[in-house]
């Protein structure tokens, strides 16, 4: 049996968007309402899998560890509101590397979903960059876009994106709504 499952983009929907990367534990900063996001969250009891992009690994800005301590950190934050995150993928690559599992390609999901038993149908994905909803598309995820970080950047000609809501928290209640 395979359930549905929200994937959460990381920079920009769950934590403020640093132009010049994340690369300290101090540069992560959830968002407003992301508490009260991930309560909701725990409440319709969906699996949680973050998928984020970090070149700043790639780009020697951040480490590998730097990363996994924000990781746990976020992780015990969600399960403080009753959040289940059971997975957290990262692609630690630069663009020009060419890797399989820098977003919009679907590895990462891929991975999640192999390990944790996740179906695409029914399954969410939020995310403010382009990447994500070209990522929800090719799954066949329903597709949430924010306008925090960079969700007013253009999107390429086709992408479609079943809703815009304000912030992390507007998302989550459009979810909520929606089940
Ligand atoms: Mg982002
Ligand atoms: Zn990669």
């Amino acid at each position: 049996m395979s359930r549905a499952a929200v994937f959460l983009d990381r920079d920009g929907v769950i934590n403020e968007y640093v132009r010049e990367y994340v690369r300290t534990v101090d540069d992560f900063v959830l968002q407003t309402g992301a508490a009260e996001a991930f309560r909701l969250l725990g409440r319709l009891e969906l699996p949680i899998v973050v998928v984020t992009n970090q070149s700043g690994i790639g780009r020697g800005y951040t480490t590998r560890e730097i990363v996994d301590e924000i990781h746990r950190g976020l992780v015990e934050e969600a399960a403080r509101q009753g959040a289940s995150i059971v997975s957290v993928e990262v692609c630690p690559h630069r663009p020009d590397e060419g890797c399989r599992c820098r977003k919009p390609g679907p590895a990462l999901f891929e991975r999640a979903a192999a390990a944790h038993h996740l179906s695409w149908e029914g399954s969410w994905m939020v995310g403010d960059s382009p990447c994500d909803m070209e990522a929800a598309a090719a799954l066949g995820l329903r597709a949430v876009r924010v306008r925090t970080g960079r969700g007013e950047e253009p999107l390429p000609p086709g992408v479609p994106v079943e809703v815009t809501t304000d912030d992390f928290l507007s998302a989550c209640r459009w979810i909520a709504g929606e089940r």
